[in-house]
């Protein structure tokens, strides 16, 4: 059984950084059930901090992962499973891997900054593991309140990671982290791996910010008695500027969706962005899964563009089957299309909403503003039309009487026409059209 997990901080609206993260995970297990394997998803809001979570935020993770066709098989919250995380730090406790401290942010910050100004790491110095139970007496009387602190064995902690190969890390080069705080709150470290423990996380795939917290609570697996994840660490997303910038990083799902991305081009996109393989086409996550793998990843940071996106989209849209638009048409009230209708549209739409003005202009009566030249040289073809039920070799037998009739041909031949029968420059090819627009839309568009 492969269980991956999306924990998203609902203090904020989600982006693409968040996006791609989920994605990865759930590409990844769906790939594992194509070979054979059980898999769930679990989606795991990280709303411990009441303050900066929102509920709308929250829902505009469900609305995402909705949209883009990810299913989750377990919700959870952290917010209430504190319980169970003063049992699990009471447990610690017991096993010596906790110890209170007393210093204030600013003694902290104090002590950082002197070690940084003497070119030393900025270790914590474990005082709280020294304090005397007088010292601890003195500073509770002052009304200071303990935070606590993890205790890493000063050891090595390694793993094979899916992307970055193996990566090991000393136990004596990073500080205790911090695992509750004055306010008796729990940062994010150690709620995580009771989590990924309880629920049976198999697989941890997440940004590469990550990987130091990875060794660290590599540590709290193990003390925990719990059998170690496997963990990747793509890189993160890089913007046009570099860094993912505040308004690139942020590009939100819902500008995307607003602008016609289809979820599938993200995904597409996504599953292929940062390995030298170009993305494959596919329709859906499933058909999408057997061609990613994250070993395929480098160790440069991707560089995400949504100029990419807009390049991408059209070829998704071709993609997409009859269904899988009606299904949206239907839920967004419209009417549906035909398969000769999308046959013939679908290779020129730049989104799939242009379904609709290619139904208003194949469906209903137009007639279209042309030049005196044009509209007199399209007049003369009309007795040229081929007789019965125009099909899809119409169009090539009417226009090479008028080639033979006029001598027109090439662009002189084509624009006018699709200018008569479309009213733009670009579009659908003309032999699809024909059937759909039938002949006397056809005639009287000629005509004028
Ligand atoms: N809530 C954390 C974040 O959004 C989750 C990190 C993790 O996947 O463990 O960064």
């Amino acid at each position: 059984m492969i269980v991956v997990r999306f924990a998203p901080s609902p203090t904020g609206y989600m982006h693409i950084g968040n996006l791609r993260t989920a994605l990865l995970n759930y590409l990844y297990a769906l790939n594992q059930k194509a070979k054979g394997e059980e898999i769930k998803f679990v989606l795991r809001m990280d709303d411990t901090d009441t303050v900066r979570s929102k509920i709308e935020y929250e829902n505009a993770v469900y609305e995402c992962l909705n949209w883009m066709g990810m299913k989750w098989d377990r919700l959870e919250h952290q917010s209430k499973r504190l319980d169970r995380y003063h049992e699990v730090l009471e447990q610690l406790k017991k096993q010596g891997r906790v110890y209170a401290c007393y210093e204030t942010a600013e003694e902290l910050e104090y002590k950082r900054n002197r070690l940084l100004h003497r070119k030393l790491p900025p270790i914590y110095d474990r005082e709280g593991m020294r304090l005397t139970q007088e010292q601890i007496k003195a500073y509770e009387t002052e009304g200071r309140r303990p935070h606590y602190r993890f205790v890493l064995e000063h050891n090595e902690m390694a793993w094979d990671d899916i992307v970055r190969g193996h990566c090991s890390y000393q136990g004596q080069n990073l500080s205790d982290p911090i695992i509750v705080r004055e306010d008796g709150t729990f940062p994010y470290m150690l709620p995580s791996v009771i989590d990924d423990i309880d629920f049976g996380i198999t697989h941890i795939i997440r940004g590469e910010d990550h990987v130091t917290n990875t060794a660290v609570q590599i540590q709290m697996f193990k003390a925990l008695g719990a059998p170690v994840p496997v963990f990747g660490h793509p890189p993160l997303l890089t913007g046009k500027e570099g860094k993912l910038s505040k308004r690139t990083g942020s590009v939100s799902f819902r500008e995307l969706r607003a602008d016609g991305i289809e979820p599938m081009t993200i995904a597409c996109l996504l599953a292929k962005l940062g390995t030298s393989v170009a993305p494959v086409i596919e329709n859906s996550l499933e058909k999408l899964a057997p061609h990613f793998d994250l070993a395929d990843f480098g160790r440069a940071q991707p560089h995400f563009d949504t100029d990419d996106l807009f390049k991408l989209n059209p070829r998704i849209v071709h993609a997409l089957d009859l269904k899988q638009v009606n299904d949206r048409l239907k839920a967004q009230g419209k009417s549906e299309i035909t398969e000769a209708f999308w046959n013939a549209v679908s290779p020129n739409l730049a989104k799939v909403d242009d379904v609709e003005l290619w139904s208003d202009i194949c469906n209903n009566d137009h007639v279209y503003k042309l030049d005196d030249a044009d509209r007199e040289f399209v007049r003369q073809t009309v007795d040229l039309l081929p007789q019965g039920e125009f099909d899809e070799n119409s169009f090539s037998t009417w226009t090479s009487k008028i080639k033979e009739q006029t001598g027109k041909k090439g662009k002189d031949l084509f624009h006018p026409l699709r200018l008569a029968l479309t009213g733009l420059e670009q579009g659908p090819e003309l032999k699809m059209l024909l059937p759909l627009m039938g002949r006397e839309k056809v005639v009287a568009r000629l005509k004028g």
